[in-house]
């Protein structure tokens, strides 16, 4: 049976979690023996080589709904196409990443398909026992084991948990006719408003955040050019955007947004546990602190002691001439 797998764009672009889901497909079929990976891709907005290039991590065929309404992303039309999709191929389970969109579309193709759903997976299955999927739980703070006892199997991938597979080779795009109608559309975006010229926060692979450390806001200039040269979003804790020092929507956190970067770099930021449980998706964390004792270093993959007026700089033009 084919493993199904949902695609995700962003800017006409496949989203770096799709391409893990991919990759977590690929693992799991060949753990089970199975052979095919269809990946399937909604609207017409991402050019034809990028979707084949998506066998680069282990799809073996990719299928395109070429309907202009579908990018937008609208649930109800989402799930629509995916069940399907399953039902036309065979394929028992889909894998998706877990985002705003995979997991609302998660839930109605599995309520379609009587399918049972986990998501936040940050594991390949243990077959021995099953079918169990290990999740992780309380914003990475913990990890729960489930046991899918369903025929019909849906997992959604937590983003950074999987290695990118990157040694397969394009694929073929083929049309896949999905039968929609204007119910399935009975949600529209009417407008977008996106800051000019910044990394979103929630979406950056790369984030650049800064504390109290950093004494005041006329001191993030350093900050914005590591991050510029980075190609950063720049976040902050909730302090400094309490103060003013900072809008609120920079502000990580319990009480603000989670990001999940590959990147996240921590500069005078104690690493309070409201902060940690913003940031510990994160794959990889750096932080930049004074003080060898601030609670940050125990979640730091990279730690570096020191003064941040000074490191700072230094990183920022270390990066740039190892750019040159
Ligand atoms: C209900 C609740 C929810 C909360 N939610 C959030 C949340 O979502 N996000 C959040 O961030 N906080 C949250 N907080 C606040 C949290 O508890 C901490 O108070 C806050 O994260 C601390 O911010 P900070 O690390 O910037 O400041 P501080 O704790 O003051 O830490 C500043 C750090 O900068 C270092 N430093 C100082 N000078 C330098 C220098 N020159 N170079 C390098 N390092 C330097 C210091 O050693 C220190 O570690 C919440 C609190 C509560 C009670």
């Amino acid at each position: 049976m084919p493993i199904l797998v949902f695609i995700e764009s962003a800017e006409g672009a496949v989203k770096k979690s799709s391409a893990e889901a991919v990759s977590y497909a690929s693992a799991m079929a060949a753990q089970m023996g199975e052979k095919e990976i269809i990946a399937i891709a909604l609207g017409n907005e991402v050019p034809e080589e990028s979707l084949a290039n998506l066998g680069k991590h282990g799809a073996t065929k990719v299928l395109q709904v070429s309907d202009e309404r579908l990018n937008q992303g609208v649930i109800q039309a989402c799930a629509a196409v995916l069940h399907q999709a399953m039902e036309k191929t065979g394929s028992d389970i889909l894998v998706l990443a877990k985002s705003s969109l995979g997991d609302p579309v998660a839930a109605r193709v599995a309520i379609k398909q009587q399918a049972a759903l986990a998501s936040n997976i940050v594991a390949l299955p243990n077959l021995d026992e099953g079918f169990v999927v290990k999740r992780s739980i309380y914003t990475g703070k913990a990890f729960t084991y489930v046991k899918l006892n369903a025929n019909k199997k849906i997992l959604a991938v937590k983003k950074n948990a999987v290695d990118l597979k990157e040694d397969g080779n394009p694929v073929t795009v083929e049309t896949f006719e999905a039968v929609l109608s204007d119910a399935d559309f009975n949600v529209k975006i009417t407008k977008v408003e996106k800051a000019e010229g910044e990394v979103l926060l929630p979406e950056a692979d790369i984030v650049v955040s800064g504390g109290r450390g950093m004494k005041g806001p006329e001191n993030w200039g350093m900050l914005e050019d590591l991050a510029k040269v980075l190609g950063a979003a720049t976040g902050c804790s909730k302090p400094v955007s309490d103060m003013g020092w900072r809008p609120h929507h920079e502000h990580v956190g319990q009480t603000g947004i989670k990001v999940s970067p590959t990147l996240y770099i921590a500069v005078g930021i104690s690493g309070a546990i409201q902060h940690l449980a913003g940031v510990n998706s994160s794959k990889y964390i750096v932080v930049i602190n004074q003080d060898p004792e601030a609670p940050f270093f125990k979640a730091a993959d990279y730690g570096v002691v020191g003064n941040a007026f000074d490191i700072v700089p230094k990183l920022t033009e270390a990066i740039k001439a190892s750019k040159n």
